[in-house]
């Protein structure tokens, strides 16, 4: 199984790698990245969490819950599903390489 992230370098725009990654709790990754266009090189830390809920699993767990979202965000969720299906990025990474 391997998942991807799309990220780009906010300096350059170019593709971001995730170098390491550490899970510091149950809904929290913090995750090293440096640019992949080596005149830039950017590095940086980022926390990738996990905040609110926003469709409820099909195999509850009681010790694991989150906040259901509030309209406004399960909105906002909907608005960024159709912009990112419409998105052809290119700089498509391997989190799961990078994080091994
Ligand atoms: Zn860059």
């Amino acid at each position: 199984m391997s998942s991807y992230y799309r990220l780009k370098c906010p300096k350059c725009q170019g593709p971001m790698k995730v170098r390491a990654s550490t899970q510091h709790h149950i809904f929290l990754r913090v995750m090293y990245l440096q640019c992949q266009y080596v005149p830039c090189s950017w590095a940086v830390k980022a926390d990738f969490q996990m905040t609110h809920e926003l469709a409820p699993s099909g195999k509850e767990n009681p010790a694991v819950s989150l906040p259901i979202a509030p309209h406004a965000i399960r909105a906002q969720a909907e608005r960024d599903n159709r912009e990112t299906a419409n998105t052809n990025q290119l700089d498509l990474l391997d989190a799961q390489e990078a994080s091994a």
